[in-house]
């Protein structure tokens, strides 16, 4: 298990900046321990059905007038106008006070995720490229593996010393000794290989600072390059999907058409969920998947959500 001390290091919900603004704000933050900036509430957006030409046309032009800080880097000025605004066109019903309903029922922060995910993971007295590296390497480990499993690895792994030197003259016997028994532990002893002799190679021992670069290393998929973007540099790049999340937006038909793929689910949440939400919606849907809107029987009897939930209604 990760330490109390590290258990303060949250940084859900970071607010959308600029990639080299990102950066030291992700240093500051996890060098202070303090948390980000809450999410603000605003008020809501447009509905009505219009054309697909037209829900794009108005879409592209929206983009323009989101509540956050522009994160690409283009040196434009920062535009704010009134949070919690949809980009147009379709919205979900009713996804407001779904939303508030698991924000009141994940009032407690007491899922796995709150106590064991990537956030705690990390040494925070390491210096700042390390605790990059062992973000990165922490989502490697966390896919298709409980959080108490991935915090069981990673805290043997950190025992050692956990930089990318300290991975690369590591025999694969030993590295899989260490995260045993995480899924998929053997292709991860490969993966965690080649991507830190990448990182040595081309970053200087550190993590790319975009999704591309992140998703072309071995073994690191969208939701791990989306959440190493948030956590490690501070920069919410987009909606990081994973199965709860995926499962979930389409029990709550929070998306358009049923998804099949947790990368469908991003795109559609992306194309109506303000980005100020973004950061947020991971955590909280995944703390949610894992006490209330389980995989297998939801316990919908103590469910907020139950009314205004389509599954539950049987519809
Ligand atoms: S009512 Fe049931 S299926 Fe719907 S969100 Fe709640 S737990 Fe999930």
């Amino acid at each position: 298990m990760c330490s109390p001390q590290e258990a303060g290091m949250k940084v859900v919900g970071v607010r959308m900046v600029t990639r080299s603004q990102g950066r030291g704000l992700a240093a500051g933050l996890h060098e202070s321990g303090k948390e980000s900036a809450p999410l603000q509430k605003g008020e809501a957006a447009s509905e009505g059905r219009q054309s697909h030409h037209t829900m794009k046309r108005k879409r592209k032009t929206q983009r323009l007038r989101v509540a956050y800080e522009a994160m690409d880097g283009d040196g434009e000025k920062d535009r704010r106008v009134e949070p919690f605004q949809t980009l147009g066109g379709w919205e979900p019903r009713d996804w407001r006070q779904q939303l508030e309903n698991i924000r009141a029922m994940r009032s407690r922060k007491d899922a796995p995720v709150d106590q064991l995910g990537v956030e705690h993971c990390y040494d925070s007295g390491a210096p700042p490229k390390v605790r990059r590296f062992q973000v990165l390497l922490s989502l490697m480990l966390s896919s298709q593996t409980k959080d108490q499993v991935t915090a069981g690895a990673m805290q043997r792994l950190r025992a050692r010393g956990l930089t990318v030197d300290s991975v690369l003259q590591m025999d694969d016997s030993t590295l899989g000794t260490l995260i045993h028994p995480v899924g998929f532990w053997r292709s991860k002893v490969k993966y965690i290989k080649q991507t830190s002799a990448i990182l040595q190679q081309r970053y200087n021992g550190d993590i790319p600072a975009s999704v591309a670069e992140l998703m072309a290393l071995p073994g690191v998929g969208p939701k791990m390059a989306h959440l190493a973007m948030a956590v490690a540099w501070g920069t919410v790049s987009g909606i990081a999907v994973d199965t709860h999340v995926h499962r979930i937006a389409n029990r709550l038909r929070w998306t358009k058409l049923p998804t099949k793929t947790p990368e469908q689910t991003r795109a559609t949440l992306e194309e109506w969920m303000p980005r100020e939400l973004w950061g947020e919606i991971n955590t909280l849907l995944v703390g949610f998947g894992q006490q209330t809107c389980l995989p297998v029987r939801p316990r919908c009897q103590d469910c907020l959500n139950r009314a205004l939930c389509p599954l539950a209604q049987g519809l």
